[in-house]
């Protein structure tokens, strides 16, 4: 029988340890790579420029990657159910995508799989974003996904390590189902640029992340180079270079899945063992990357896990509504520079340093200005080039204390928070350079400066940067207060113990 394979490309945008794309080529006549994608839709979505930019480099690196092998990536416009039928009538007999995890994603699948069927086309679908099989935790959990990380990882201890990567695709694989490609290729199935999608690209600076596959595997290397500490397992100190877009960063790479995280996973491993003598690593050497997967486990079932109402594991925080107040802080115009920094390079370039995360998301709702993680969410959402359904979500409700009982009476300090990882402001300067001038005792709390300074600086607060939006010691001190009612009330309504409530997992993302 002849075996006609289209494998769907959605994350996962890599030749390298991707079991699907490994079923579509076994014993295919011919394979297609697909990628689809609706023109018309973009411009509608909650996604910015960069996050565009990054994805459209990744499918370019991604279609070159494929034309060496002599086949080609072909984008179709589109939306998935309306493309399939057109697209099984290329006599397709099997049909294979990395599962999604996300409920919505989930859902959607399901629809593609019961059309694909009615087609008569075969279904291979396999996990590959994640390290373990997140069904399996839940099961092992009673059926419920762990809501403490600790819980987390003694469910993950019990598990079998995760199944090993596979090696990348070689040519004589792809030349075994060699498929054809068209001399129209380019104009029918071309990467859509930019312009395209609607967005207005002049005078847009070059992409300091750069999307795709060689790009991830580049980094790669450079993040095992920086991480000899795991011989140790000392802990990466934070300080202004942290700040900065770093080339070993990893998180939009694996959002897209143009790194593979068992990849990561197994390299870590080996390096670890080789430095020390072949014995077997702690979880926590892992720790970050269980990050990724409880809150993946977390929200994989839970359709309103980016949401208040209808999700059972967020506390009902009476939030404030003020658009104005959101705006300042979205825009980095809070008249605090650390506040204001850290906005700005997110806006800029897409990525910003998981503490600077903190900060900000702390200003946003329990800290300062009590307004409501969802909103915080959506323009991290927008923003962030590994802007992440689950993970943005989950760490979004872990810092406004809304879910996996997290201590509240701890608030990050928008001066003092800042001056202790960057004391002489540097980072401020380079986001905020109508700053650059202050002394290095005022560039954190530009309103105390006396006016001489100010004005020496050619920054007079008020006129050329705005004053601070909010007395943060009265602000963060009522807001204490009022989390504190909330979970009193909450204490007494499930009938627990205030202190069983509030368990103190202190944040130890590193750990
Ligand atoms: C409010 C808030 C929102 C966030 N939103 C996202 C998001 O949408 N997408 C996202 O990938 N991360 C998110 N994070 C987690 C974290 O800040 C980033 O993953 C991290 O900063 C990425 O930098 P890195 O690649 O240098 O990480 P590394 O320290 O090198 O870690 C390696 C990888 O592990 C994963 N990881 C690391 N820390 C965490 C964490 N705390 N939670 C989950 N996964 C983690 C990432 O995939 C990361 O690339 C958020 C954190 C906060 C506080």
């Amino acid at each position: 029988m002849v075996v006609n394979s289209v494998h769907w490309f959605r994350k996962g945008l890599r030749l390298h340890d991707n079991p699907t794309l490994q079923e579509a080529l076994n014993g295919a006549d011919t394979v297609r790579c697909v990628y689809i994608l609706d023109p018309w839709f973009a411009g509608a979505a909650n996604v910015g420029i960069n996050r565009w930019r990054f994805l459209l480099e990744a499918l370019e690196d991604l279609d070159s990657s494929l034309k060496k092998l002599n086949s080609r990536l072909f984008v179709i416009r589109g939306q998935p159910t309306d493309v399939f039928p057109r697209l099984f009538k290329w006599r397709v007999t099997r049909l294979t995508f990395e599962s999604d995890p996300e409920p919505y994603g989930k859902e959607r699948d399901a629809a593609i799989i019961k059309m694909a069927q009615e087609f008569g086309v075969e279904t291979v679908v396999r996990n590959s974003h994640t390290l373990y099989n997140l069904d399996r935790i839940i099961e092992m959990n009673n059926n419920s996904p762990p809501l403490t990380f600790k819980r987390f990882q003694t469910i993950v201890s019990r598990l079998e390590l995760p199944r090993r990567p596979m090696p990348p695709i070689t040519q004589q694989q792809m030349d075994k189902c060699h498929t054809k490609i068209s001399d129209n290729h380019d104009q029918l199935y071309s990467i859509p640029s930019l312009e395209e999608l609607g967005f207005r690209t002049v005078g847009l600076p070059p992409a300091v992340w750069r999307g795709g596959e060689s790009e991830a595997l580049d980094r790669l290397n450079k993040h095992l180079d920086k991480k000899v500490w795991v011989a140790n397992l000392e802990h990466p100190r934070s300080n202004t270079c942290s700040l900065y877009a770093s080339p070993t960063g990893l998180s939009p790479y694996l959002r897209f899945g143009c790194l593979s995280c068992r990849i990561l996973y197994y390299n870590l491993r080996e390096l670890y063992m080789k430095l020390r003598k072949r014995s077997n690593p702690p979880l926590s050497l892992f720790g970050q990357l269980l990050w990724r997967e409880f809150f993946y486990t977390a929200a994989t079932n839970n359709p309103n896990f980016d949401r208040m109402e209808g999700n059972p594991i967020c506390v009902q925080i009476p939030w404030d509504q003020n658009p104005e107040a959101l705006a300042k802080w979205a825009e980095g115009r809070t008249g605090f520079p650390w506040i204001d920094a850290i906005m700005t390079q997110l806006r800029q370039e897409g990525w910003i340093h998981h503490l600077a995360r903190h900060a900000v998301a702390c200003f946003l709702t329990r800290g300062d200005l009590w307004i409501s993680w969802e909103s915080g969410m959506k323009v991290f959402e927008e923003l962030l080039l590994d802007a992440d359904w689950s993970v943005n979500a989950g760490s979004w409700m872990w810092l406004s204390c809304s879910a996996f009982f997290q201590q509240f009476f701890h608030c990050y300090c928008p001066v003092g928070f800042g001056r202790r990882t960057d004391p002489t402001g540097d980072y401020i300067r380079r986001y905020i350079p109508i700053l650059k001038d202050y002394p290095n005792r005022y560039i954190y709390e530009p309103w105390n400066a006396p006016e001489a300074i100010q004005k020496a600086a050619n920054c007079v607060v008020g006129v050329h940067y705005p004053k601070p939006m909010i007395n943060h010691a009265e602000g963060s001190r009522l807001n204490i207060e009022r989390m504190k009612q909330v979970y009193q009330q909450l204490s007494h309504y499930r009938g627990l113990s205030k202190k069983s409530l509030i368990k103190q997992h202190v944040v130890n993302w590193h750990s």
